[in-house]
């Protein structure tokens, strides 16, 4: 491998998809629904596959209709009008967005903050890009270390202020955050949008989650706060937004300047996304566009429907003896394994971290598979996650029955 790939492992993903595949456990783990999108959802792809002028390449930076729609909904979103041309992009998923903001912006040597736990592939991409990653965990507020909310975890300000400096280009952040489930405060944003602003610093904002967002908190967008727009590039994501993560379809929006070397990036390596999962995802977007303040837009009732199902899963796993921590949004619970431990062979297993062992041991042995959170941790705050497991919940009522039903045949 070239030297800045030297030292790349397969992911998580890569490794417990195929645990997945050979064992065949009720699979909490990776985060996608085990039901259907909504109809129309599906309808829409069903119309634009039928229709013959919809299957050849589109408009390199996002197709028309969909960058015209994404405009229209953004622009209210964050009160400014939204150029659909210069200020919005569409990726092959948040994935591609997160790498084009990255390599568009990061050059070697650059040091780039990023808050633990992470979505995995944020230091892989700083890595490649030549900068350095720097990291900061949230800690639990209470002295005593123990947390009942994702709202317990905190950064400390000065620690944070600590890691800006001259080289710092970017930090990372990541609202609602995955695998915690902790919504950003206002208070919280600003802190950190008043570093960036001292510190001339980019913000790229992972907000793939943005409608997942559970009473009675508050999605923020760190765009919408005073002189940030002209520093911040914020990213979204169809999979999350509609429940189709298999179209890996993502977007990002920002100013032109910034804009422009995503655009530059991706025009060189992927250069144009798929026309019919982008003119499908433009008609479901219009739909919701004409509904937006009304109960029934899937913006809002997607957390309703998710938030019995959250609440559901946390009593389950504290009545088992797990420590969970209600998230406030996100589809993920992060929940205490130790106190179960002496229920689990972690010797059967030879990872070096426990909760790879645990989670393993219980997809073999339990057959309930769930994801080892030391992989959203730098190595040296490994140690942190090792006593937890993430479980995803955007499942179907029948699967947790199946939960109920192997704990009390097993553990
Ligand atoms: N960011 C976060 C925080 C995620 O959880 C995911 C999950 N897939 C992504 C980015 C990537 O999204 P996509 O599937 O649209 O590439
Ligand atoms: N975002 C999803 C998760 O966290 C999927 C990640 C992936 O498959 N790479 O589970």
């Amino acid at each position: 491998l070239p030297k800045a790939y030297e030292g790349s492992e397969p992911s998580v993903w890569v490794e417990y998809i195929q645990l997945a595949l050979d064992h065949k456990p009720l699979n909490l783990g990776q985060g996608f629904p085990d039901y259907p999108p909504p109809k129309y959802v599906t309808d829409a792809l069903i119309e634009v596959a039928s229709n013959r002028n919809l299957h050849q390449y589109t408009r390199g930076f996002g197709h028309p209709r969909l960058v015209q729609a994404l405009a229209r909904l953004y622009s209210q979103l964050i009160g400014r009008e939204i150029n659909a041309q210069s200020e919005m992009i569409t990726t092959l998923g948040a994935y591609e967005a997160l790498y084009s903001a990255i390599t568009g912006h990061v050059d070697q040597g650059d040091e780039v903050i990023i808050i633990e736990p992470f979505f995995d592939c944020y230091a892989p991409m700083v890595k490649y890009a030549g900068g350095i990653p720097k990291f900061i965990a949230l800690q639990p507020k209470n002295p005593d270390g123990t947390a009942q909310s994702s709202a317990d975890f905190v950064l400390d300000k000065s620690e944070l202020e600590s890691l800006f400096n001259s080289k710092t280009k970017a930090i990372i952040l990541n609202t609602p955050n995955n695998p915690l489930g902790k919504v950003f405060t206002l208070e919280e944003l600003t802190f950190i949008a008043d570093l960036c602003k001292k510190y001339n610093v980019l913000c790229i904002s992972d907000e793939v989650y943005e409608w997942l967002v559970y009473e009675p908190n508050k999605h923020i967008r760190i765009a919408t706060l005073p002189d940030m727009w002209e520093r911040t590039i914020t990213i979204g994501s169809a999979g999350k937004t509609f429940s189709v993560t298999g179209w890996k379809l993502g977007w990002a929006y920002g100013p032109a300047n910034l804009l422009f070397n995503l655009q530059m990036i991706h025009q060189n390596s992927v250069y144009t996304g798929c026309t019919p999962i982008q003119e499908a995802t433009a008609i479901a977007f219009e739909k919701e566009l004409s509904r937006l303040t009304s109960e029934e837009c899937y913006f809002h009732s997607i957390s309703k429907e998710l938030q019995p199902k959250r609440d559901f899963v946390v009593k389950f796993l504290k009545e088992t003896g797990f420590k969970a921590i209600v998230p406030e949004g996100g589809y993920f619970i992060l929940a205490d394994w130790t106190p179960l431990e002496s229920r689990v062979d972690l010797n059967s297993e030879t990872d070096v971290y426990k909760d790879y062992r645990f989670t393993k041991w219980m997809t073999k042995n339990v057959g309930l598979q769930g994801i080892p959170p030391t992989a959203f941790y730098s190595k040296e705050h490994k140690h942190l996650a090792e006593g937890f497991v993430r479980y995803c919940f955007i499942k179907v009522y029948d699967n947790f029955k199946a939960l109920e039903e192997i704990y009390q045949g097993t553990l």
